[in-house]
């Protein structure tokens, strides 16, 4: 009864929505926020929290995880590569972090690949970039590349860190994650807001309840049909969902994509059999690694990673057909409209039944 009560008192003091949308960690960051209390004249408040929330994720680009900005730790980490080095607690917990999806996903998901992404200059692409005279990195250049990765080279000891010379971390499979991670933090301190979408680029963060009550829905884009979505995930309460696809930001060269996620066993972009996977999980910086590894690792290896991490995958393979982790099925919504878009081979495995 007292938490009914509670509920709907918090619908009805519902009054105010602060969004902004922005360029950020080389995204779209997009933020739509609910809050209690009265508007005021000047939307100060409103103007402020959303402003606080941009304020967090560029500090977080530029101070900590840029390997471009010679501003960042990582920056500065890359360039002390071969020496011992002191790290900041959060940096250390991230690449803590970091480390068990590489150990689990047996290097699929490996950050120390900054060299390699170096060499396809994949900073310098935009989305959906035809290019004449883009010069494809020779074998014998990413092999040398990839001799200075290896995410079990790295020597961890507690805020002490060295990188093996040669080595250059990129975080960039994981950054929009932990944005989510830290924008989530600061809701949790403040205690006027009901509830929070927010995305950066393909990383998303559902906080708290829409006011309304229903359940947030997630659109998860057709990787092959730009504006329609195969369907939504329907989330209640706080959740993080990040999809990788090979349609997010790639060179084509005579007809060849060459898109951003890369194979660390060779150094080319990853040929798993998959287009784009979707990581529901109760963490960003996991849905964001878990994203990349389970693209890398392709249909099957993906779904069991998700799985050890407890968290829901949805994978699109290049035939169009769907597959999920069993308890995806409860979350996701197949959208009538992408099938009618995209007769094609769209199929969805049926769902299995308890
Ligand atoms: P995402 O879009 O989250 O899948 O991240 C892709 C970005 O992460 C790329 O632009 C690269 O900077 C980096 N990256 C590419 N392949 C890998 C990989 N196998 N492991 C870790 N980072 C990667
Ligand atoms: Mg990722």
């Amino acid at each position: 009864m007292a938490a009914g009560v509670t509920a709907c008192t918090a619908r009805e003091e519902w009054k105010r929505e602060a969004q902004r949308t922005d360029i950020a960690m080389g995204t779209i960051v997009r933020q739509n926020i609910y809050l209690t209390g009265e508007k005021d004249v000047t939307n100060g408040q409103e103007v402020q929290i959303v402003a606080d929330i941009i304020g967090l994720i560029t500090d977080l680009e530029e101070e900590l995880l840029s390997h471009r900005l010679e501003t960042s730790e990582i920056y500065r980490l890359n360039r002390q590569a071969g020496q011992k080095t002191e790290i900041s607690p959060e940096l250390a917990r991230i690449l803590e972090e970091a480390g068990k999806v590489s150990e689990a996903s047996e290097g699929a998901f490996d950050i120390t690949i900054g060299k390699v992404t170096e060499l396809w200059d994949i900073d310098k692409w935009s989305t959906a970039e035809e290019t004449t005279d883009y010069r494809i990195p020779e074998e014998e250049e990413l092999e040398r590349a990839l001799a200075d990765s290896g995410y079990e080279k790295i020597l961890l000891e507690g805020a002490w860190i060295t990188l093996p010379t040669g080595m250059k971390l990129d975080l960039g499979a994981v950054g929009k994650g932990i944005a989510c991670d830290k924008a989530a933090e600061y809701l949790e301190s403040r205690e006027d807001v009901i509830g929070a979408v927010l995305s950066v680029g393909g990383s998303i963060l559902v906080y708290g309840s829409k006011p309304d009550g229903s359940p947030w829905k997630v659109g998860v884009m057709h990787p092959r049909e730009e504006g329609q979505y195969l369907g939504s995930l329907q989330l209640l309460g706080t959740w993080y969902v990040s999809t990788s696809g090979d349609y997010e930001r790639y060179v084509e060269v005579e007809g060849v994509r060459y898109h951003h996620i890369l194979d660390p066993a060779d150094g080319y972009p990853a040929d798993s059999g998959v287009v784009s996977v979707t990581i529901l999980s109760e963490s960003g910086l996991l849905s964001d690694a878990l994203s990349t590894a389970c693209f890398v690792l392709g249909v099957e290896k993906g779904l069991e990673l998700a799985e050890a991490f407890q968290a829901q995958a949805l994978i699109v393979d290049e035939q169009g057909g769907l597959h999920m982790t069993e308890g995806m099925y409860s979350y996701f919504e197949f959208s009538e409209a992408a099938v009618f878009a995209a007769p094609k081979s769209l199929y969805c495995e049926p769902p299995k039944t308890i």
